[in-house]
């Protein structure tokens, strides 16, 4: 981006809050005022949500930026505050997990279960030699024994690291490596797509590759045959044994929590560390005011992977900090059958949904009878994370989930922010469809062009974060100076040309602020595109074809061009009703051209759309933009270890060949 971003999009349409909800919100506009009046007395008084071993002595300590310290001198345990004061308040009996397996088997666990299991667990990895400091890695299927693993950890101080169960030995092997750990908890196998798959033969391949692990934790989950090593002991024969009290003992408030790999979306992934008091302020703040979550009443499901950031936010750590009765479910959204998630939120009168646009684009490819079987009354906030939402996305989970009556949050987050930064507020926010609106109470957000100066209304440029945040990430584990390079050395104190003593985190996505001051994401800056002059976001193009009622999904990448610099080329899945076969297919194309041309105006027009099946996403279902540009571009593929499917990029290049 060598000036700001063109802003080529205008969306009119807005929705106020329902009124009963903005009456009894969580959160209240004031809280925006009190957070600006003074921000560390604000973050001081939602740390207040957590039990404290020990209080704290100074509320942030910045003075070795951009190296932060939050909550400096205090003491907590993490899995205490999520499980044993709700049990020590009365709350055992209470349901903290309502877990569904993917074959239609179900567990609810209770918080007095829960504390059993955790606490058996923490006995189990102790015996094993695990030791506060200590690495372990979490490589399961969505079942409990994932948050029990999670919570051991955090309970006796040792520093997870959860991978994707869909991730390869490959993946594995890197990340047990870098993170040197000493032990994996795994299972047989889980549920996926109507049948068991293996998880334990990744692990043993993964460890025999690396030199660290001592122990293997297997869970039994499908009870598949698996070959068994002598660093293996079954989860059943130790943690269901073991001693089932434990006392927790408090740790610093900058003890490290876990480390985790981002999605690898724009290149090879980088090991996120965070800790302890400021993640879990953030993440339990945030989840009480961005969901307004009523922990009495409400029944919350966030539908992300546990190996996934939303995971642990907001599976894990927000909504068990908050006492939250939620459901977690192991397996697809189509198995046995595509109304499975309606289902789900039927069954167990789901008030909160939290899901990401590539689920809900899946949603509207398949129709919006599938929605309209259930009864989906129960629901009262709807969420969105992950990617921008397209309006029309955004617009047909109002309509047919939300029944236009539930507001949703479109909430921006990184792996790096560890909580989310800007979203509406569900009883305060007139939300837009496509827009993250706003900074929550306590963060401050910019845009701003390639001098660092904030654009004004209606610009478009860098998303950026001025002031260090509670849940921010400490370092990339083990790479202090990639730390530097990849966040703090592009704008302000950090970067080599600035006179600027302003620490200035470089997110990395582009946005926009509309003629309200309204935040607009606008997709990576590695993926804008400049054609013949014009900063052309991909997020914008893309929306413009979703807007058509052929299309279900679209990908756009700038491929380089003779004439025009970078050319705009489009990767298109038509609608499950669309006719695309010979003559039809080209018309479609010719048809989507035009529009994208009269809804962003004609420089936006794509040179090249290709019709396919299926477009590459990362395992937490992200658009990986960097291996179509590869195709469009004829090169060889970068890193594909986090694609969730490598076949479907088989798919695009011969499709892409017969399209020339
Ligand atoms: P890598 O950093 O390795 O490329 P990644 O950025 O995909 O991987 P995550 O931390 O999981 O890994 O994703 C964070 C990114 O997801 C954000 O930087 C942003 O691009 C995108 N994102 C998340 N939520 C939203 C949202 N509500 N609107 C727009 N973009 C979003
Ligand atoms: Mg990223």
């Amino acid at each position: 981006m060598s000036e700001t971003l063109e802003n080529l999009y205008s969306e009119t349409r807005q929705f106020p809050p329902p009124a009963d909800l903005a009456a009894n919100a969580n959160v209240k506009a004031e809280a925006y005022e009190e957070a600006a009046s003074d921000r560390l007395a604000f973050w001081a008084r939602q740390a207040e949500r957590l039990t404290w071993a020990k209080p704290w002595n100074q509320v942030l300590d910045w003075s070795n930026p951009p190296f932060a310290k939050w909550f400096v001198g205090g003491e907590l345990n993490i899995a205490y505050n999520c499980v044993d004061r709700h049990v020590e308040a009365g709350l055992g009996d209470k349901v903290a997990i309502h877990w569904e397996g993917e074959p239609g088997d179900t567990r609810a666990v209770t918080y007095a279960e829960l504390l059993k299991s955790v606490s058996q667990a923490a006995n189990t990895l102790t015996e094993l030699g695990v030791a506060a400091g200590d690495r372990v890695m979490i490589y399961l299927p969505m079942i409990p024994e994932a948050a029990v693993a999670m919570l051991a950890c955090a309970r006796i101080g040792a520093t997870h690291s959860v991978v994707f169960g869909g991730f390869s030995v490959d993946a594995l092997a890197t990340r047990i490596e870098d993170a040197a750990a000493k032990v994996v908890i795994t299972a047989d196998g889980g549920y996926r797509r109507g049948k068991p798959s293996a998880l334990k033969p990744t692990v043993d391949e993964a460890v025999a590759r690396t030199g660290s692990i001592e122990h293997v934790l297997v869970v039994r989950r499908t009870g598949q045959d698996v070959a068994w090593t002598d660093k293996d002991k079954w989860w059943h024969e130790t943690v269901e044994q073991a001693d089932a009290s434990h006392v927790a003992q408090p740790f610093d408030s900058e003890h490290p929590l876990f480390i985790l790999y981002t999605s690898g979306t724009t290149g090879k992934p980088k090991g996120i560390l965070h800790t302890t008091g400021g993640y879990l302020t953030q993440t339990s703040y945030t989840h009480h005011a961005v969901f307004d979550l009523k922990p009495e009443t409400d029944v919350y499901w966030c539908t992300a992977d546990i190996g996934w950031v939303t995971g642990h936010s907001y599976i894990v750590y927000g909504p068990l900090s908050n006492g939250a009765t939620q459901v977690m479910y192991e397996g697809t959204p189509d198995t046995p059958d595509r109304g499975r998630f309606w289902q789900i939120v039927d069954k167990y009168k789901v008030s909160i949904l939290y899901t990401a646009p590539t689920l809900i684009r899946t949603m509207m490819k398949w129709g919006d009878d599938i929605p309209a079987k259930y009864d989906l009354s129960s629901l009262r906030v709807l969420g969105s994370v992950g990617e921008p939402i397209n309006p029309e996305a955004w617009m047909w989970y109002r309509e047919h989930v939300g029944r236009e009556r539930a507001p949703i949050v479109d909430t921006w987050w990184q792996t790096e922010t560890g909580a989310i930064m800007i979203s509406p507020l569900p009883g305060v926010t007139s939300a837009k469809p496509g827009s993250a609106m706003t900074p929550l109470p306590g963060i401050s957000a910019d845009v701003v062009d390639d001098q660092a100066q904030s654009v004004p209304d209606g610009g478009g440029g860098f998303l950026v974060l001025r002031e260090p945040w509670p849940s921010m990430l400490r370092t990339i584990w083990g790479d202090d100076q990639r730390f530097l390079d990849t966040y703090w050395s592009r704008f302000g104190a950090g970067s080599d040309s600035s006179s600027s003593d302003e620490w200035i985190y470089f997110a990395g996505d582009g946005a926009k602020k509309d003629e309200d001051g309204s935040l607009w994401l606008l997709g990576r800056v590695d993926d804008v595109m400049l054609v013949s002059g014009h900063n052309i976001s991909t997020t914008e193009v893309e929306s413009a074809l979703v807007s058509h009622p052929s299309v279900a999904e679209a990908a756009v990448v700038g491929a380089t061009d003779p004439t025009t610099g970078q050319a705009i080329v489009a990767f298109t899945i038509p609608r499950g009703n669309v006719d695309t076969s010979g003559d039809a297919g080209e018309e479609l194309i010719k048809d989507l051209r035009n529009h994208v041309a009269k809804t962003l105006g004609p420089i936006a027009k794509p040179r090249q759309i290709m019709l396919v099946p299926e477009l590459p996403k990362t395992r937490s279902g992200k658009i990986m933009r960097r291996l179509l540009r590869d195709v469009a571009e004829n090169r060889s593929l970068g890193d594909v270890t986090t694609l969730q499917d490598s076949a479907v990029m088989d798919l695009i290049s011969s499709g892409m060949q017969s399209g020339k």
